[in-house]
């Protein structure tokens, strides 16, 4: 008798399992929610990648079913389109985890600030990351100075109208690494400029960071502004002391 009904029997424990875990893993629960919370979690990700111990989180068709209805990202990532580039790779994190932006060189237009300003107001991102990387083309190709043609054209266009652009080459000349972090902290500058994420951060409800992922090691590192900006003879663009 009981072995006739031993399969249901297991059937209904696993269902009971199942629905236990979910309520313990929602997203709101798990979700850093500060952004010294959300930088830490980041780079704890980062370094788990770094040791091949990644833990592939919210990866399942389970986190799938969580976040169906409502996503609570924790942070936004402006990165490149680089392929070498992934975010929730590179950061060990999963499905509805981040609200990623990525175009050539981590450039931002007004759709991208709009991308941007709806992840923080709307869905509550405490943290923005502008994350740019070495050995990119797209400074590369900025750098070059060939001709470009179609939209590759706003590309260099863009870059060449960036202030810190323009005084790293006047400065220092065509320093790739130089280059490459001027283009984040421009970004970062960029996003700080907009009404709603700069009420935000008066109110310490968000924190906008430059970060730079190397594509040799793969390792994601926060570039310390004002020593950068020491260094490189910068003050914030309409800072001026
Ligand atoms: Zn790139």
């Amino acid at each position: 008798m009981f072995r006739r009904r031993a399969p249901l029997f297991l059937f209904v424990v696993v269902i009971l399992i199942d629905s236990v875990q979910c309520r313990f893993s929602r997203p709101v629960e798990k979700r850093p929610s500060t952004p010294e919370a959300a930088l830490a979690a980041l780079l704890e990700g980062n370094q788990r990648f770094l040791a091949g111990a990644l833990r592939h989180p919210h990866q399942t068709q389970r986190r799938v079913r969580e976040v169906e209805n409502a996503q609570h990202p924790f942070a936004v990532v402006v990165s490149c389109s680089d392929s070498r580039v992934p975010p929730e790779i590179i950061f060990d994190e999963g499905v509805g985890d981040l609200f990623v932006i990525r175009t050539a060189g981590n450039l931002l237009g007004n759709l991208e600030l709009g991308s941007i300003e709806y992840a923080v107001e709307h869905l509550g991102c405490p943290l923005v990351v502008v994350l740019g990387h070495t050995e990119c083309g797209a400074i590369k190709a900025f750098l070059s100075g060939g001709e470009c043609h179609g939209h590759i054209r706003d590309i260099i266009e863009a870059l060449r109208q960036e202030k810190e652009e323009q005084q790293i080459l006047q400065r220092e000349g065509k320093n790739l690494n130089t280059c490459i972090e001027g283009n984040v902290i421009h970004g970062v500058t960029q996003i700080r400029q907009q009404p709603v994420i700069m009420e935000k951060m008066k109110r310490k409800e968000v924190n906008v960071v430059p970060m730079i992922y190397d594509v040799h090691t793969g390792k994601v590192s926060v570039i310390n502004e004002t020593a950068w900006l020491e260094a490189h003879a910068f003050l914030p663009i309409g800072d001026k002391k």
